[in-house]
């Protein structure tokens, strides 16, 4: 059995002419599951800013390595603070030395003594507490402050609290944030190992598209999807591979779906895939590979395609599995930003080795609805809209200008896609709604 028909027959009640949105993310997470990526490199810290780690980081040291203050003032045993005391209690204790951030004091300390200290200074030994300087009076030798202005421990940090010593500061499958690149330097790494970028190959099909250069005509439009695809992957991460705009032709078609097999993990291709379409797209991808074709129960985005690729001739460099995954999107731009968000992004960042927690879609923020909007139930609707934080109150959400799904503008006015679930209804002004907010995802 073909792996695309053994997907479709372990998934309950599969139907490719509705597919639920969560039948595709279920489908597609299985295929993606197959074509993760194993080969590794070692690259500079910098340089690993969003890649995807490919081992446990352990840490060979405790973050920090001491004990020390948190802020500037005066360290002293604890011990001392009485609870029992009364409230207008005064602490007096004798200053024997400094300590300095980066210059601990080396001491021994008698009861009564304090240490002047420094935010980030080593707590000197036999101190575990210190009082701020601003309660503090300081007269000759001498420190006073009230009693009830701390409890004993209060602004010490411990050896390790960040990161103890054996245990991993990080773990394989995370794809590395500005703090993790951070965290990664507190332990003194200077290099990374991570996966291997996913190498993604994309390109645009239909005779009425042109390419940036070409002379406008007549029922022709520019090929933005190539642009937007380019944009989503960049930010990904992955290695592009733009293989252009490709005729309506079988063989250019075919000769272009085998190069990219042979160089991508993943291949992304806009236009000709819905039902009754007059060109050769699904055709030409029927004939190469292990393909389902579906309708999806979504709007907009209905028509998509996956299916695997045999890679032929097999890379040596590296290829993971034996084919590459493709995705073949409707053509209509907002549709083509739509089912990657939805479906190909949680793919790729799956192939890309992201543990599930990385590879999970981001949080939906819960908003209100500013005007009534329009929903079928029985199939999940993407709005484009706008999300504005409310003093005191859910943000609201105002649907962005035109929704056709060729309309990019109202794509860029946007900053999230109000998600419309499949069993919902028409929306009232001021109902609660579910948002994906494109901040720092596309
Ligand atoms: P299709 O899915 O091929 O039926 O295309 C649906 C709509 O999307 C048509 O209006 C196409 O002209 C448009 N379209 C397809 N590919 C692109 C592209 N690369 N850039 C802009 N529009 C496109
Ligand atoms: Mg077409």
């Amino acid at each position: 059995m073909s792996r695309i028909a053994e997907i479709a027959a372990a998934l309950a009640g599969y139907d490719p002419q509705a597919l639920t949105v969560d039948g595709v993310q279920a489908f597609v997470a299985e295929l993606a599951a197959s074509a993760v990526v194993t080969q590794t490199e070692e690259v500079a810290l910098r340089d690993a800013l969003g890649r995807v780690l490919a081992q446990d980081i352990v840490s060979p040291v405790n973050v920090p390595p001491h004990d020390n203050s948190a802020m500037d003032g005066f360290a002293f045993d604890g011990a001392l603070l009485d609870a029992e005391a009364p409230t207008d209690a005064t602490v007096r204790l004798r200053i024997v030395g400094t300590a300095l951030a980066g210059a601990a004091w080396r001491g021994t300390t008698a009861p009564g003594d304090t240490v002047k200290i420094m935010t980030g200074a080593v707590m000197p030994s036999g101190f575990d507490t210190v009082v701020p300087q601003e309660f503090c009076e300081v007269d000759g030798g001498q420190v006073r402050f009230p009693m009830k202005a701390l409890r004993r421990g209060d602004n010490r940090r411990f050896a390790g609290e960040d990161l103890k010593q054996g245990e991993p500061a990080l773990h394989r499958g995370e794809r590395l944030s500005p703090a993790a690149l951070g965290l990664i330097a507190s332990l003194g790494q200077p290099t990374v190992p991570v996966l291997r970028r996913l190498r993604v190959a994309y390109f645009s099909t239909g005779d009425e598209i042109l390419s940036l250069g070409d002379a406008p005509r007549e029922g022709a439009v520019y090929d933005s999807n190539r642009y937007t695809v380019f944009g989503l992957l960049h930010r990904l991460g992955c290695e592009v591979i733009d293989l252009g705009l490709v005729r309506d032709d079988p063989d250019a078609l075919g000769a272009t779906l085998r190069r990219a097999a042979s160089e991508a993990d993943a291949i992304i291709t806009s236009g000709g895939v819905s039902v009754g379409e007059a060109d050769h797209t699904r055709a030409v991808m029927q004939a190469l590979g292990d393909m389902a074709f579906w309708r999806i129960a979504m709007r907009p985005g209905r028509p998509m395609a996956v299916g695997l690729i045999p890679r032929e001739p097999l890379p040596a460099d590296g290829a993971t599995a034996g084919n590459a995954l493709l995705f073949g999107l409707p053509g209509n731009p907002v549709a083509v930003m739509v089912t990657f968000l939805a479906f190909v992004r949680p793919a790729l960042l799956q192939m890309m080795g992201c543990h599930a927690r990385a590879a999970a879609p981001p949080p939906l923020l819960r908003a209100r609805s500013a005007g009534p909007i329009r929903k079928k139930p029985g199939r999940t609707e993407y709005q484009r809209g706008f999300v504005q934080a409310m003093p005191g109150a859910l943000p609201e959400v105002r649907i962005a200008g035109n929704q056709g799904s060729g309309v990019l503008s109202s794509m860029v006015e946007a900053n999230g896609l109000v998600v419309l679930h499949h069993a919902q209804g028409n929306i009232a002004a001021g109902d609660e709604v579910d948002v994906m907010l494109f901040d720092g995802v596309i």
